[in-house]
């Protein structure tokens, strides 16, 4: 029997699509993830007003880096230039997440960014969880935004609308979304009885190693 690559890749999205909505980082409607197609310039993305319990993988699109339709599939996800900004500046990146998960988002809104809290925190992620300034909604300038604010790190905040994370797999980037929105719950939740304890960078070296060995995606070689 021929494997289909790329229909295994429209059933990961489909996995990875429901294991976001199971786990309530994203409601119908909202939020999204993609998966880049192997080395070529295009990539499978939950289809705009996806309803995540009826979620077929005929249902996703297929798109090239100009967000353009490649075969069968429904319109792509309103916020397609945000994932298109992404794969095109980490390489290796294989999938992105963007959830409005309400304790990460409650925290865009208020401006604030996520301090290192935990140590598993740099880990996976890389340090602080930075906030992007705003940007509309499903423009080029949110995806250069993020960018900028992602900085080497696996993920960020999005003012007043939500979370992005990028891995090198599907089953790292949905972590890192679910780790930032624990995270920023246990940030709310320590603003409301006292003063957080912020870790500082020096003498946590050790995790940031260990981030650079195991979750790191950043391009490590500066391109001209
Ligand atoms: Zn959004």
């Amino acid at each position: 029997m021929v494997v289909d690559k790329e229909d295994l890749i429209r059933s990961e999205v489909v996995q990875g699509a429901k294991k976001l909505y199971e786990k309530g980082l994203c409601d119908n409607n909202e939020g999204n993830i993609s998966i880049r197609n192997g080395r070529k310039e295009e990539l499978f993305i939950t289809p705009t007003a996806n309803q995540y319990d009826t979620l077929t993988k005929d249902q996703i699109s297929h798109v090239d880096f100009e967000g353009s339709l490649i075969s069968k599939g429904k319109l792509p996800s309103s916020e397609i230039k945000l994932h298109i900004a992404i794969y095109n500046a980490r390489p290796k990146v294989r999938c992105v997440v963007h959830t409005h998960s309400p304790f990460a988002t409650t925290l865009s809104i208020a401006r604030k960014n996520i301090p290192i809290i935990m140590e598993e925190q740099i880990v996976y992620l890389g340090g602080s969880i930075d906030l992007a300034p705003y940007a509309e909604a499903h423009t080029e300038d949110i995806g250069l935004t993020a960018l900028k604010s992602l900085g080497d790190k696996n993920a960020t905040l999005l003012s007043n609308h939500g979370v992005l994370s990028c891995g090198k797999s599907v089953i790292d980037a949905i972590k890192f979304a679910e780790l930032v929105e624990k995270l920023a719950k246990m940030y709310w939740g320590a603003l409301q009885i006292g003063e957080p304890h912020i870790f500082k960078k020096e003498n946590l070296e050790k995790f940031y190693d260990m981030y650079n060995r195991l979750f790191a995606n950043y391009p490590r070689k500066k391109t001209k």
